[in-house]
């Protein structure tokens, strides 16, 4: 298929989810934060995914500079991206919507914060963290480059292994037994599954 066809694809992937996450960003600035798990790691892993996902990917969009790296796929594998993007904006949409205020970019817990197992949250643990799993398996196959393409699925990949483990260890400091429940309940990113 025709590169702009699927850098513009792309591009729909980078507006929607800012589009969906901006008015949940706004709204929760003014919450109080009474745990902070974020060290310089979480950090530098957030600065790593938002060049990952964002910065090289724009680079490649609207210059040649990475050419060099280009690989090709078959028209189904190009297909399948561009469909997938609406199942993903849909479960990115969603898990916000069911976090409502205890969504935050990073390890936090706010005041008043509570447990949602409801909604998507009632399939996996980390629903948000599938759609954008699910996101950097989409920008692989619809920026065909070994650096705009993979640096995703790289960068992303290394902060969830880093990060999933950190989350849960933070929910049953704060919540006990209601979260060691509720993952008895669930898997983490595939329902029944994984
Ligand atoms: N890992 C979740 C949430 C990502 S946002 C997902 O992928 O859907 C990260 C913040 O969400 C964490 O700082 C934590 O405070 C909060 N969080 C994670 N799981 C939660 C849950 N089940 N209920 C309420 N807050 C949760």
């Amino acid at each position: 298929m025709e590169p702009i066809l699927l850098k513009i694809g792309y591009g729909i992937i980078v507006i929607g989810t800012s589009i969906i996450r901006y008015p949940h960003q706004k709204r929760n600035k003014s919450n109080k934060i009474t745990t902070d798990k974020k060290g310089t790691l979480e950090k530098s892993l957030l600065g790593l995914v938002f060049l990952g996902m964002v910065i090289l990917p724009l680079i490649y969009i609207f210059t040649a500079l990475f050419s060099f790296a280009d690989y090709d796929l078959p028209l189904y594998l190009h297909i399948s991206g561009l469909l997938l993007i609406v199942p993903m904006l849909w479960l990115f949409y969603r898990s916000h919507k069911n976090l409502g205020q205890n969504w935050s970019a990073t390890l936090e817990i706010r005041e008043g914060h509570k447990v949602v197992d409801s909604g998507v949250y009632r399939y996996v643990r980390h629903p948000m963290y599938s759609a954008i799993l699910l996101l950097v398996i989409i920008q692989a196959l619809l920026l065909n480059n070994y650096i705009a393409g993979l640096s995703g699925v790289i960068s992303f990949g290394l902060l969830y292994i880093l990060r999933v483990k950190n989350e849960e260890r933070m929910m049953i400091k704060e919540f006990g037994d209601e979260y060691k429940q509720y993952m008895k309940r669930t898997k983490r990113i595939i329902p029944f599954i994984l």
